[in-house]
C-alpha cells in the first residue's frame, strides 16, 4: 500500500484490518519512513510502504523514498498488486501514474483507493470519479471515518488471497 504522507494510509490500514493502532495514525506528516510489514493469514502480506511527498521532507529523503518505492515495485518477486491511496479531493498526480505505470508493466495488478471519501459532498463525487480517469483503474471510494469502502477494499484483497498460490511445504 503507498500513498502520499497524510493521505490516510494509517488509519485505513488499521481500518481494514480491524486493528486500531496497528499502523500509527498521526497529525505529523511523513514519520513512516520504512518498510513495514504485517502478515495477515499466512498467504497474503499487507507492506506499508512509506509516503511520499511530504513538502516539509528534505529533498535527499524525498528523493530516497522515491527511489526506495520504484526499486521495491520493480524488484520484489512475490509482489501480487499495488494498492495505491489517493486522496479522493485531489485525484492523481504525475507521481501516482508513474508508480501505477511501473507496477502494470510488470503485469501485476493495481488497485486504486480514493480516501477521505466522507469529505466529498455528493454534488462532488461525479467529479472526483472522472478526475481518475488518468490512472486507468476505477478507484474504490473509501473512508475510514465513517467506513465506506472499507468492506469493498477487505474484498479486492481477499480476492488477491485466492489468486496466490498455495505456500510449498518442505518435504519431511
Ligand atoms: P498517513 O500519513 O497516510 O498514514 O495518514 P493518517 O492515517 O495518519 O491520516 C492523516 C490525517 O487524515 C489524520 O488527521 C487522519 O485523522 C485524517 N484522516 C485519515 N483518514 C480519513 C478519512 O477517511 N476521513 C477523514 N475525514 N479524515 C481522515
Amino acid at each position: 500500500m503507498a500513498g502520499r504522507s497524510n493521505v490516510g494510509k494509517s488509519s485505513l490500514l488499521n481500518a481494514i484490518t480491524g486493528v486500531k493502532g496497528l499502523a500509527r495514525t498521526s497529525k505529523t506528516p511523513g514519520r513512516t519512513r520504512s518498510i513495514n510489514f504485517f502478515d495477515t493469514i499466512g498467504r497474503l502480506t499487507l507492506v506499508d510502504l512509506p509516503g511520499f511527498g511530504y513538502a516539509k521532507m528534505a529533498r535527499t529523503d524525498a528523493a530516497r523514498i522515491t527511489s526506495l518505492l520504484f526499486d521495491y515495485l520493480a524488484e520484489r518477486e512475490n509482489l501480487a498488486s499495488l494498492v495505491i491511496l489517493i486522496d479522493g479531493r485531489r485525484g492523481p498526480a504525475q507521481e501516482e501514474i508513474a508508480l501505477a505505470d511501473a507496477v502494470r508493466a510488470r503485469g501485476r495488478e493495481v488497485i486504486v483507493v480514493a480516501t477521505k471519501w466522507d469529505k466529498l459532498r455528493n454534488s462532488q463525487r461525479g467529479a472526483a470519479l472522472r478526475s481518475f480517469v488518468p490512472i486507468g483503474v476505477e478507484p474504490i471510494p473509501c473512508s475510514a471515518l465513517d467506513g465506506e469502502g472499507v468492506e469493498a477494499l477487505r474484498h479486492r484483497l481477499l480476492d488477491l488471497v485466492q489468486q496466490q498460490p498455495l505456500p510449498v511445504r518442505d518435504r519431511d
